[in-house]
């Protein structure tokens, strides 16, 4: 079968794009699959395509209930005969499409994994020629996932029971070798027919702003890119309206999209972002999944996400068309604390929070880190990469500085303190503070008391951050990481590798200020 022929004919697109032709045929050849492509890189002609070729019905299901519509309007505008069932349809209207895809004049119908709940449908099913399930955002059925959804793990039950044995195909843009382990586990997919492209987006420069007062950053940027369109992530939906009101005060034209909104205006607001009339949207990350606007040419996260998986996705949807466009990061120092507010107050076992802390370090992780923000990325999701030369770490021209006394002084403390200890406890006792929690344990008795005296509390903790995203020191994952040194770091103790940092002298004297 000539693929791309049926491609051009039925898409109007010329060719296939990395990854989607593999995935179409194992599909064809009723293999099942977990296909794992980045954001924009054109999931769904996977199983649109498919869809067309064979027979059968193609079950496709999605959590984006609010986008089902829109992507079942453009199919049906390309002459692509499909539906959708999901709770903004009542009785009779679900009954009539359903009859629709029972008599063959349907051929693609969409769901919200709760339909699975009902016992009609999974009959309706049972009696259908399903050919093809579709998974929509398959990293929903794993707990360690960074949206894992309930309601996939009871589907996912129903998959291999269906009397026609459609074939199942897995979707996905972010998955941690952990997260695709446990899709391929519970989806009853084998390794082998796993077809992934790796992560690497080419056209994105990632950058991570730190010690800059946030809004005078927006001002700047937003002035030297007029007529852009991008996308502003704020973390809670106070933090949207408040940058949105300092936006529009600045007559930049910005309009907002948070959970709080009533169904209409996020629609209208939505609308007048997708269609350009107003280039900048500030959202919480309520807004994007499956947004498909290809000229964004920046996201701006205004404060840190929770995990890399949802900074890569959020971060991802600039440049879907191919062109430049860029992912920034503004970081404070707070923006830590809140998200280990919001995981104490979380939902959740204690094992679930260590897991979400842990991932939260990994984040911050990132914004400490000095190697390739793209190649740290990419080695989060377990995938190799080269220096991507155009990030802010890459791009970064001050001299790096032999650290090496200092990293010394930091993990000897490490040992000496009996590996017990987090970041504030060591960086005290290397100022030589005089907290009275410091006293109780006798610290002033080390010998690594006070030997950095001459900077501050802050200056090493940002330290002990940096040794921590380079892997001199491990860190334990809990509300309360403990810090201990790791074989990397045991070699510079023995003196074996140096150090090299980019960031400020730590052998400046105190009254030296960082504005963070
Ligand atoms: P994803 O779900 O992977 O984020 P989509 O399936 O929404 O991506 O596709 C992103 C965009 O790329 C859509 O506008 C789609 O029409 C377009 N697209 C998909 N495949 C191709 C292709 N082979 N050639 C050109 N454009 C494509």
């Amino acid at each position: 079968m000539n693929l791309e022929k049926n491609l051009k004919e039925i898409f109007g697109y010329e060719h296939f794009r990395k990854g989607q032709e593999s995935i179409i045929q194992q599909v064809l050849a009723h293999t099942d699959t977990l296909g794992i492509l980045p954001t924009g890189a054109g999931k769904s002609i996977c199983y649109q395509l498919p869809a067309l070729l064979q027979s059968g019905v193609t079950l496709v299901i999605s959590p984006l209930i609010s986008l089902m519509k829109d992507q079942v309007d453009a199919l049906n505008v390309a002459g692509i005969p499909a539906t959708f069932l999901n709770s903004t349809i009542d009785e009779s209207e679900a009954s009539f499409r359903m009859q629709q895809v029972e008599n063959g004049t349907t051929k693609l119908l969409f769901v919200a994994p709760e339909r699975f709940e009902s016992e009609d449908f999974i009959y309706f099913l049972r009696h259908l020629p399903l050919e093809l399930i579709a998974i929509d955002e398959a990293h929903c059925i794993s707990q360690w996932g960074h949206d894992f959804r309930p309601s996939y793990v009871t589907f996912a039950q129903y998959l291999h029971t269906f009397p026609s044995s459609p074939t199942i195909l897995a979707l996905t843009a972010t998955a941690t070798p952990k997260v695709m382990a446990d899709i391929q586990q519970l989806l009853n997919i084998s390794p082998e027919n796993t077809v992934t492209t790796g992560f690497l987006r080419e056209n994105l420069s990632f950058e991570v702003i730190k010690g800059m007062d946030k809004h005078d950053f927006l001002k700047n940027y937003l002035r030297q890119h007029p007529e852009q369109s991008g996308i502003i992530y704020a973390s809670t939906r106070k933090e949207v309206e408040e940058v949105t009101d300092f936006l529009n005060k600045n007559n930049f034209p910005a309009t907002r999209y948070h959970a709080g909104l009533s169904e209409s205006e996020r629609q209208r607001n939505q609308e007048a972002f997708l269609y350009d009339f107003t280039p900048i949207m500030v959202a919480t990350n309520a807004f994007g999944m499956g947004i498909n606007k290809s000229n964004v040419r920046f996201v701006i996260h205004y404060s840190m996400p929770a995990t890399i998986e949802s900074y890569y996705q959020e971060a991802g949807r600039a440049g879907r068309d191919g062109l430049d466009s860029d992912a920034i990061l503004l970081y404070a120092p707070n923006d830590l604390r809140i998200r280990n507010f919001l995981i104490e107050q979380s939902e959740g076992d204690e094992t679930y929070k260590a897991h979400e802390y842990e991932k939260l370090r990994q984040m911050q992780a990132y914004t400490s880190s000095e190697t390739c923000l793209q190649r740290y990325i990419l080695q989060y999701f377990g995938d190799e990469g080269d220096d991507c030369g155009k990030c802010s770490n890459c791009l970064d021209t001050r001299e790096r500085i032999d650290v090496t006394i200092d990293t010394q002084k930091v993990l000897s403390c490490v040992i000496r303190m009996g590996e017990r200890f987090g970041k504030t406890a060591v960086a005290q006792v290397l100022i030589g503070s005089k907290n009275k929690n410091l006293t109780r344990w006798h610290f002033e008795k080390l010998s690594t008391f006070g030997i950095m005296s001459r900077q501050t509390q802050k200056q090493v903790g940002e330290l002990i951050d940096f040794l921590t995203a380079e892997n001199y020191l491990n860190v334990t994952s809990g509300k309360f990481p403990l810090l201990s040194v790791s074989q990397t770091g045991s070699r510079v103790l023995k003196g074996l590798d140096k150090v090299y940092r980019r960031t400020t002298l730590l052998t400046e004297a105190k009254t030296s200020t960082s504005s963070e």
